[in-house]
């Protein structure tokens, strides 16, 4: 495979399991150093040994996105390989699908918290060191499915991911002359961790609703992510991509 991201250094939130695990696998193959910043460091180990394994380089950080000086001190550890290039903000919890109207406020708060507040700390402090030595540099936020339309029983989840969108299309224009661009992916029902709450039954039920008649991959997902942050996107900024087999909600 082409290095096309040869001594460019990445972080991706949530890297250590799902979308954010196959994301820094493909990174490290397209050439760049990988930082896996997660909460589950057993797993997030796993990964950066799969990496070095492979001949990459990666390593293991950990932060909890819902803690703002974890995402600062994140984004200062980039400067161990030399600069940030590429920042992907990956890590994000569902909820227990219920209506909008018996969502407790401190559910509410929580997705709101770690799906969206953690986005917009994670942008200012990646922009900003990207910002310091007009290098300039990627953005990619990962929304869903459910942030672009009416998702009955995944309101507060879904209030955050369509603010996600928002954040980017608004900080993409911000920074289009400072050669950042930062673009979004939404994708649908794709088989992790998180769609677990849905069980077996629920899933099946899932791939009745996708006109393609199945979930989505991790790998189907990273392709998307690791081209908008790789130099054949080079034009691209202020994008929303769905990555969901046809699903339309
Ligand atoms: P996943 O398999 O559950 O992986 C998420 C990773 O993020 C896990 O390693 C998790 O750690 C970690 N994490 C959770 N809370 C964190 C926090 N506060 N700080 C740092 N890391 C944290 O999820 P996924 O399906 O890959 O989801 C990745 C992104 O895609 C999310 O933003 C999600 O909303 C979005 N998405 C997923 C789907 C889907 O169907 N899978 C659809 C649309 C959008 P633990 O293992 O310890 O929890």
């Amino acid at each position: 495979m082409e290095k096309v991201l040869k001594n460019k250094t990445a972080i991706v939130t949530g890297g250590s399991l799902g979308i954010g695990k196959e994301t820094c696998l493909l990174l490290a193959e397209k050439g760049a150093n990988v930082i896996v910043a997660d909460i589950n460091e057993e797993e997030g180990n796993h990964t950066t040994a799969e990496i070095r394994s492979a001949g990459g380089n990666a390593i293991f950080v950990f932060c909890d996105v819902s803690k703002e000086e974890q995402i600062e001190s994140l984004c200062h550890q980039a400067k161990e390989f030399g600069r940030l290039d590429i920042f992907v903000s990956n890590a994000g919890v569902g909820g227990k699908p219920d209506y909008m109207h018996r969502l407790s406020t401190d559910e509410w708060n929580r997705l709101l918290l770690i799906d969206l507040t953690s986005v917009f700390w994670c942008h200012k402090y990646a922009v900003n060191s990207m910002l310091a030595d007009k290098e300039g540099g990627v953005v990619v936020n990962i929304s869903s499915a459910a942030g672009l339309g009416a998702s009955p029983t995944l309101g507060g989840y879904a209030v955050a991911k369509a603010g996600v969108i928002e954040l980017s299309l608004t900080a993409a224009v911000e920074l289009a002359t400072k050669n950042i661009r930062i673009n979004v992916v939404c994708p649908g029902w794709t088989e992790t961790a998180i769609i677990g709450f849905a069980g077996n039954r629920g899933k099946e039920s899932m791939k009745k609703q996708i006109p393609m008649g199945r979930l989505g991959t991790t790998q189907e997902i990273a392709s998307l992510i690791v081209f908008l942050a790789s130099p054949e996107s080079s034009f691209i900024t202020g994008s929303v991509f769905r990555a969901d087999g046809g699903l339309r909600s």
